[in-house]
């Protein structure tokens, strides 16, 4: 593998070549995005860096940092940005890339098997089935929190397009 630091240019166009990543050379680097992000304001994640890297092809730079795991895609930045960069879709195709070579992070990765295993990233939890009833609805929705069919029809689906084996089973 190439040194982290070690400028990929096929990486810089590949990235161009697809959905948000024509925007990618757009920036200019004011930091607006990182001044906006609220998880910046957290973490040493910083938007703007992300980005730049991306632009001069750090491959490995950017698929193995842990700060691309730490947008919460809330579009602050990409609200703001005066150049129309997507950063949020730049964010999932660079996350797309890193999963496809086996990097996730393990909340991500935690919450795809619970997605996989119960069909829903947030559980049904019994005040909610409590609340749900009060209004007069079945206590569980007819969808996958509710239907065992439709759970089953769900997870043929993750199964089939290989979202299982992405995110190493349930
Ligand atoms: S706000 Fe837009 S132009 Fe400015 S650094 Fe961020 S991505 Fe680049
Ligand atoms: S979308 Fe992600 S990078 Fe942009 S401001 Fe929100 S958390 Fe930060």
């Amino acid at each position: 593998m190439s040194s982290p630091k070690e400028p990929n240019a096929e990486f810089t166009e590949s990235l161009q070549k697809e959905h948000g990543g024509e925007t990618l050379m757009l920036c200019f680097q004011c930091g607006t995005c990182t001044g906006s992000c609220p998880s910046g304001r957290m973490t040493s994640f910083r938007t703007r860096k992300l980005i730049r890297k991306a632009q001069l092809g750090l491959k490995d730079d950017v698929l193995k940092s842990p700060d691309l795991w730490m947008c919460t895609t809330c579009y602050s930045c990409m609200e703001r940005c005066p150049r129309g960069v997507e950063i949020v879709d730049i964010i999932t195709l660079l996350r797309n890339k890193a999963v496809k070579e086996g990097i996730m992070s393990d909340e991500h990765r935690k919450v795809g098997q619970y997605l996989l295993a119960n069909g829903a990233t947030i559980p049904l939890n019994p005040k909610y089935e409590e609340f749900r009833e009060k209004l007069g609805l079945s206590r569980r929705p007819a969808n996958t929190l509710g239907d065992k069919k439709a759970l089953e029809d769900f997870q043929k689906v993750l199964k089939a397009t290989g979202f299982d084996k992405l995110i190493g089973g349930a």
